[in-house]
């Protein structure tokens, strides 16, 4: 595996995913609209997956307009999804492509910054539905596409308050640990029995919507773009990460 400092420098060759079909959700703004655009620009079929439509046909546009293969859109609302909805999303994978050979679980909401004492229970029971029990429904519908192709990544999204307890972040820090105890658990699980590797970035700060709902008063022209952190995207997505599993990974040098 490439060092911290190679990860966050990592230039993929042109084409690096050529004809690979990669599905990003919450693919119409902020970290995953730079990803769907980045996996597109290195030749993959991307699928937009995500909540808001008009969002998901500007990057679509934005594909198109720069060359990229035709993307798909597919809409997805992680708060109601159910199992059979997945179970849906992967037999149109199955049927159109015969398999799925990346897979950005992106998508993510923040809640309140608030003590946990104060908490409120149905924000709480929302962002664990859409940051955690979605990601795995998901990725447990689609594992027989991903298993489908000769070398499928699944790369979740992680924070570093996923990874030491932090005042005020409650459910959303809370979902994030649960993020990086289900990539072990899924990495451990599948290691050795198919060619699909499990792992998680952690953007580290990032000027997008989320980023400026959690720290209204940052310049956000004093953090990283969501292009400026596409490097690791594109190292976890291709091929020379074949033999990357259950990791959790920074975007950003620290
Ligand atoms: P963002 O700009 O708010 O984008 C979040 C995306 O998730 C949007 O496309 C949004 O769709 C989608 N989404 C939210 N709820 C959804 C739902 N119920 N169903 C389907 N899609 C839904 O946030 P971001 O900063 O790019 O965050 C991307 C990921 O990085 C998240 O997992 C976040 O926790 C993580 N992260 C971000 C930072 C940072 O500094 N930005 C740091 C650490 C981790 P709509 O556009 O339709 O709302």
């Amino acid at each position: 595996m490439l060092s911290a400092q190679e990860i966050a420098n990592y230039q993929a060759q042109d084409n690096s995913l050529k004809d690979r079909v990669i599905l990003v959700t919450g693919a119409g703004d902020g970290i995953g609209k730079a990803a769907a655009i980045a996996y597109a620009q290195a030749g993959a079929r991307v699928i937009l997956a995500g909540r808001t439509v008009e969002k998901l046909e500007q990057v679509y546009d934005q594909i198109i307009s720069t060359g990229g293969c035709e993307p798909l859109i597919y809409p997805v609302d992680f708060e109601g999804a159910t199992e059979d909805d997945f179970n849906e999303l992967a037999n149109q994978c199955d049927q159109q492509f015969g398999r799925l050979d990346g897979l950005l679980l992106n998508a993510g909401i923040l809640g309140q910054r608030t003590p946990l004492s104060s908490y409120r229970h149905d924000v709480w029971t929302k962002v664990l539905q859409v940051n955690v029990t979605a990601q795995h429904l998901i990725t447990k519908a689609l594992m027989p596409v991903l298993e489908a192709s000769d070398n499928a990544s699944v790369i979740f999204t992680t924070s570093g308050v996923g990874r030491v307890g932090r005042a005020f972040w409650g459910a959303y820090a809370v979902s994030k640990f649960a993020v990086e105890g289900l990539v072990q658990t899924w990495a451990a699980e599948t290691e050795g029995l198919n060619s699909v590797r499990i792992n998680c970035i952690n953007p580290g700060a990032t000027s997008t919507q989320m980023r400026a709902q959690a720290f209204p008063a940052e310049n956000p022209e004093s953090i990283a773009s969501p292009q400026d952190i596409m490097p690791a995207y594109l190292y976890l997505m291709g091929p020379e990460s074949s033999q990357v599993n259950g990791q959790s990974i920074d975007a950003q040098i620290k």
